[in-house]
């Protein structure tokens, strides 16, 4: 087991990726804290861990919110003495509006959740790890990080502003031996997916969607003390699409 003990927040752990990441890191030994607004699909996995065998909880959380961030950070550390990982996998997804018509109040959301609640989060997180002198961060970007999407400026901006949040709080926090790293999806195949129909596929090198299960390995991999000398980088799990 690669993360045995090991306390991990993930936000927006109860569906598509972060149900994902919630599962494998279970599987590998981790307390699994899940970090998200909807108690029902938590719920359901709480229970799915449990029954398999692993250790989960939820703790409701709007990630934009700093009250809310705070509570989780104490209700964890609470219940749980310590944290180890976070994963910032939290996001507005489905927000496609083109520029001329989107409202300020849109962009704001996109902005608050997608980069603010990253930074609330870490550092929050990051005060706690800080003591021990150990810590593991983990941002889900998304090939919007790197190339623009039509009709989603809130967005690529807020994931372009991920990766260079993930470099700043990976310099500042390595003193402290906390691991600052991202992830930058391309399609990732998951219930979403399914309700927006895929498409696309023509742009992928692989000629294919990733499976969730891909995207957790590459997490775990980041977590796991196998990449204990890899600070303030982005791994790219994206079929290769960001090479056209
Ligand atoms: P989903 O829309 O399926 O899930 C999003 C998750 O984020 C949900 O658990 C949701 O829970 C949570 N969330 C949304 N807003 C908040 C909030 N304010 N506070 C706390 N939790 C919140 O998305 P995916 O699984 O597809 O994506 C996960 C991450 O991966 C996102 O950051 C996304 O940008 C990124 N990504 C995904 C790709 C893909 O192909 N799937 C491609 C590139 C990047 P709730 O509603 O309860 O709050």
């Amino acid at each position: 087991m690669r993360l045995y003990d090991k306390v991990s927040i993930i936000t927006g752990g109860g569906k598509g990726i972060g149900r994902g990441i919630s599962q494998r890191f279970a599987q590998e030994g981790a307390q699994v804290v899940i970090a998200q607004r909807d108690p029902e699909t938590a719920q359901r996995l709480v229970h799915e861990i449990e029954a398999s065998g692993g250790r989960a909880s939820f703790i409701p959380t709007d990630v934009s919110i700093p009250e809310h961030v705070e509570h989780l950070v104490q209700e964890t550390m609470e219940r749980f003495a310590q944290i180890d990982i976070l994963v910032n996998n939290a996001g507005i997804t489905r927000c496609w509006e083109p520029v001329l018509e989107m409202s300020l109040e849109s962009w704001q959301r996109v902005i608050d959740v997608n980069l603010t609640g990253v930074f609330l989060c870490s550092q929050a997180v990051a005060r706690h790890m800080a003591r021990r002198e150990y810590g593991r961060i983990i941002n889900i970007g998304s090939v919007a990080s790197f190339m623009p999407q039509s009709n989603a400026a809130h967005y690529c901006a807020a994931k372009g502003g991920l990766i260079m949040l993930t470099k700043s709080l990976a310099l500042d926090l390595s003193p402290y031996n906390i691991l600052v790293n991202a992830v930058a999806p391309g399609a990732i195949f998951t219930e979403r997916s399914v309700e927006d129909g895929g498409g696309g596929l023509d742009k992928i090198p692989l000629g294919r969607q990733g499976k969730v299960e891909e995207l957790a390995a590459a997490v775990l991999f980041l977590a796991s003390d196998e990449a204990g000398y890899i600070q303030g980088q982005t791994l790219t799990v994206d079929g290769g699409w960001l090479l056209t």
